[in-house]
C-alpha cells in the first residue's frame, strides 16, 4: 500500500520531497523511495511539487520496489565500469524479484567477479553519492553518449521520438534513464549478485552476444536472507533437475528445442490429472470434443489467426494443391462444432472441453524447460450462451477454476480483471453492450465469491474482457493459472448464431477458458511448488516394501500383491544393499510411503510403516495401513 500524505501549505519551498518528508513524517522518509502525483513517478531528491497530497512509495509497492533494484543495477554498472574499463552499457532495468544489467565487456563473468563486483559496489554505497538527474535534448544526449563510446545508448536514443531524454549521474558515472531513482547510493542497504547469462542486444539473436549479470535488492538484510534461502529451495526444486531425478519427462536437444517427451512415470501422472479433469468437466455439464492437429489456411484467415497470428504459427504445408497449417489454438475447431447444426435458445449453454495439442512459434531463447514449450497442450474450453446465462456461466467457471488449482494445493491466489482503457474503445471488438454485459458478470462472479482482485483497465486484449487467476507457489513466485477471456472476435467471424425465443437469430457470447493452461507448464510448475512430493493420488508409486534381508522377500511380495489388489501402485525394492539406503533412496523418489518388513513383521504379519515428511510411525496390521491410506487414494471431490 502506498502512503498519500497531504501536503500543508507552509511546506511549500522545502528543498526537496525528502527533506519536507524528514520533516513531516521521519519514519516514512526512512522507508520512502519515490513518490507519485498524477501517476507520474518522481525521485525523492526532486523539488515538492506544489499538490495537496503526494504518495510516498516503500518496497510494499511494485514501482518502489523497482526504484530501489533499479537503483541498484546502476550501482553495479558503475562498479562493473570501474572494474573492467572497456565495459560497454547496454540496458539495466529492474524485473520481477531483482534487476539485471547487459554488459558489452571483454571480460568473461565468473563467480569469483561476481564477488569483486559486490566488493566495488560496497564502496560505492559507503560513498553515498547522490544520484543528479539532468534532462538533456535528445540530440544532446546522442553527441554526449558518443562521445564517451556508449553506442549502444546512441542507439536507444535514435529510436526515441524527438523531446527530453533524461541522464541520471553518481560520481563519474553516467546512464540515460527515465528514473527514478533513490537520492544517494548509501540508501541501498542490502543486494546481491545472483548470477550471470549470455543475452543478445535487443533479444535478437543476429545482434551481439552481451553478459547479463542478475542481481537482487532489499531494504533489509533480513529480507534479501530470506529471498535467498527462498531461491535456494527454488534451484532445488527446478523441475528440468527433478524430472531427472524422478524419470518424470526429458527435452532431448535430438528431438527438436520446445519439445517434451512424458517418459511413464510422468505420463502416469498426466493420465492420472487427465482423468481427474475429465471427470470434473463431466460434472460440469461439460461436452468433450476431439479436433485435429492440422487445418486448412483458409479456417485460419476466417478466425483472423492468420492476420494476427501468423508469427507464432507453423506451416504451410501443401495438401492436395491446398495450404494447411498446423494448429497454434483450439477455438475455430469448436466453433465449426456449434456451427455444425442450428442452435436454439433451448440447446444453450453449451460447454465443449478439449484437451487439445497446439504448437506456436517460441524464439529459442526463450524456451524454459517444460515451462516455455513450443508444443503443449491445452486444457481449452468454449462456453457459448445467452447474454441471460452469462452471469451463472462466468460463475460455475471460476469455482471451477478455484477447485482445480485447490485441488493441487494452490490455496494463494491473485487475480487481476483486465477490461477496456477509458478513451481506447475503438480499438476493441464488440458492441459496447457486449463489454458491459460480459465485465459485470466477470466483476459479479469475483465479488460473489468475495475474492479480491485488481481490475486493470487497458489491459483486455482487443476480442474481450478478461479474468487472469495467478497461483503463487511454495517459494513465494507467481505463476500464470486459470484465465477466464471473453471473445467477441469469433462469435462474429464465424457468424455464430442461436435462435432466441422471438423467433430471430442472435449472436451467442462465448468465452474461452483453460485451467491448467498448458499441461506442460502447469506440470512443471506443480513439480516445483510440490518439490516432488506428490499427493498419494498423483505418485507415480505410492507405497514401496523394502525387505531387510533375503528370507523376507517372499513376505514382501505378499504383502505387494495384497496392496496391489486393493488399487495401491506399490513396488518391492529387493536389491541388495542396506535397509538404511533403501529408505534413502526411497527418500530421495520422494515417496509417500515405506513399508520396512524383516523377521518381527513377518512373524506378526504387520509392516513397519515410514511415511514422507513424518517419519517411522510403527508397526501395525497390513490392514489398519490400508484403511488409512484409502482415502488419499483419489484425487479430491468437488462433492467434498
Ligand atoms: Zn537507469
Ligand atoms: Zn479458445
Amino acid at each position: 500500500m502506498s502512503h498519500t500524505i497531504a501536503v500543508k501549505a507552509e511546506a511549500r519551498g522545502a528543498k526537496s520531497i525528502l527533506a519536507w518528508l524528514q520533516g513531516s513524517d521521519p519514519e516514512l522518509s526512512e522507508q520512502a523511495l519515490a513518490a507519485r502525483t498524477d501517476g507520474q513517478l518522481l525521485d525523492l531528491s526532486a523539488p515538492l511539487p506544489e499538490v495537496e497530497r503526494l504518495e510516498i512509495l516503500t518496497f510494499e509497492d511494485e514501482a518502489g520496489r523497482e526504484v530501489l533494484r533499479h537503483t541498484a543495477s546502476h550501482i553495479m554498472a558503475q562498479a562493473v565500469q570501474s572494474l573492467y574499463p572497456d565495459t560497454r552499457l547496454a540496458i539495466g532495468p529492474a524485473i520481477e524479484g531483482g534487476f539485471y544489467y547487459d554488459f558489452d565487456t571483454s571480460a568473461t563473468f565468473g563467480p569469483e567477479d561476481l564477488e569483486k563486483i559486490e566488493a566495488a559496489m560496497a564502496d560505492i554505497v559507503a560513498k553515498d553519492l547522490p544520484l543528479e538527474r539532468r534532462e538533456l535534448s535528445r540530440e544532446e544526449a546522442i553527441e554526449f553518449f558518443q562521445k564517451r563510446g556508449d553506442t549502444y545508448k546512441v542507439e536507444l536514443l535514435e529510436d526515441l521520438p524527438e523531446g527530453k531524454v533524461s541522464i541520471y549521474s553518481q560520481g563519474d558515472f553516467v546512464d540515460l534513464c527515465r528514473g527514478p531513482h533513490l537520492p544517494s547510493t548509501g540508501r541501498v542497504k542490502a543486494y546481491r549478485l545472483l548470477n550471470t547469462a549470455g543475452a543478445y542486444w535487443r533479444g535478437d539473436e543476429r545482434n551481439a552476444m552481451l553478459q547479463r549479470i542478475y542481481g537482487t535488492a532489499f531494504p533489509s538484510q533480513e529480507q534479501l536472507d530470506e529471498y535467498l534461502r527462498l531461491r535456494e529451495e527454488a534451484e532445488k526444486r527446478d523441475h528440468r533437475r527433478l524430472g531427472r531425478e524422478l524419470d518424470l519427462f526429458s527435452l532431448p536437444e535430438q528431438l527438436g528445442g520446445g519439445l517434451a517427451l512424458w517418459h511413464p512415470k510422468g505420463a502416469l501422472m498426466r493420465y492420472l490429472m487427465e482423468e481427474f479433469w475429465r471427470k470434473e468437466h463431466l460434472k460440469r455439464g461439460y461436452e468433450l470434443v476431439f479436433s485435429p492437429h492440422i487445418a486448412r489456411a483458409h479456417l485460419w484467415e476466417t478466425s483472423g489467426h492468420l492476420s494476427f497470428y501468423r508469427d507464432g504459427m507453423y506451416g504451410p504445408m501443401m495438401i492436395d494443391e491446398e495450404e494447411y497449417r498446423i494448429k497454434p489454438m483450439n477455438c475455430p475447431f469448436h466453433v465449426l462444432i456449434y456451427k455444425s447444426q442450428v442452435r436454439s435458445y433451448r440447446d444453450l449453454p453449451i460447454r465443449y472441453a478439449e484437451l487439445g495439442t497446439v504448437y506456436r512459434y517460441e524464439r529459442s531463447g526463450v524456451l524454459h524447460g517444460m515451462l516455455r514449450v513450443r508444443g503443449f497442450t491445452q486444457d481449452d474450453g468454449h462456453v457459448i450462451c445467452t447474454p441471460d446465462q452469462i452471469g451463472d456461466e462466468v460463475k460455475g467457471v471460476l469455482d471451477f477454476a478455484l477447485f482445480l488449482m485447490r485441488a493441487f494445493g494452490y490455496e494463494d491466489l491473485e487475480i487481476a480483471l483486465s477490461v477496456r482503457g477509458e478513451a481506447d474503445h475503438e480499438k476493441y471488438m464488440g458492441s459496447d453492450e457486449d463489454w458491459k454485459i460480459a465485465e459485470a458478470s466477470l466483476k459479479d462472479a469475483l465479488e460473489s465469491r468475495s475474492l479480491e482482485y485488481k481490475r486493470e483497465p487497458g489491459e483486455a486484449v482487443f476480442y474481450g474482457p478478461k479474468i487472469d487467476i495467478k497461483l503463487r507457489d511454495e517459494m513465494g513466485r507467481l505463476w500464470q493459472g486459470p484465465t477466464i477471456q471473453f471473445d467477441f472476435n469469433l462469435t462474429s467471424r464465424f457468424d455464430m448464431e442461436y435462435v432466441a425465443a422471438d423467433g430471430q437469430r442472435h449472436t451467442p457470447l462465448m468465452v474461452h477458458r483453460a485451467l491448467f493452461g498448458s499441461l506442460e507448464r502447469f506440470f512443471g510448475g506443480y513439480v516445483e511448488h510440490t518439490g516432488g512430493a506428490f499427493p498419494v493420488w498423483l505418485s507415480p508409486v505410492q507405497v514401496r516394501v523394502l525387505p531387510i534381508a533375503d528370507r523376507h522377500h517372499e513376505y514382501a511380495q505378499k504383502v505387494a500383491a495384497e496392496l496391489k489388489r486393493a488399487g495401491v501402485r506399490v513396488e518391492v525394492d529387493d536389491r541388495k544393499a542396506t535397509t538404511g539406503a533403501k529408505i534413502r533412496d526411497g527418500e530421495t523418489q520422494k515417496l509417500p510411503y515405506l513399508l520396512i518388513v524383516g523377521d518381527r513383521e513377518q512373524e506378526a504379519d504387520t509392516v513397519s510403516v515410514r511415511q514422507r515428511g513424518e517419519g517411522d510411525q510403527g508397526a501395525r496390521p497390513l490392514g489398519e495401513f490400508l484403511e488409512h491410506l484409502k482415502p488419499e487414494l483419489e484425487p479430491p471431490s468437488s462433492e467434498a
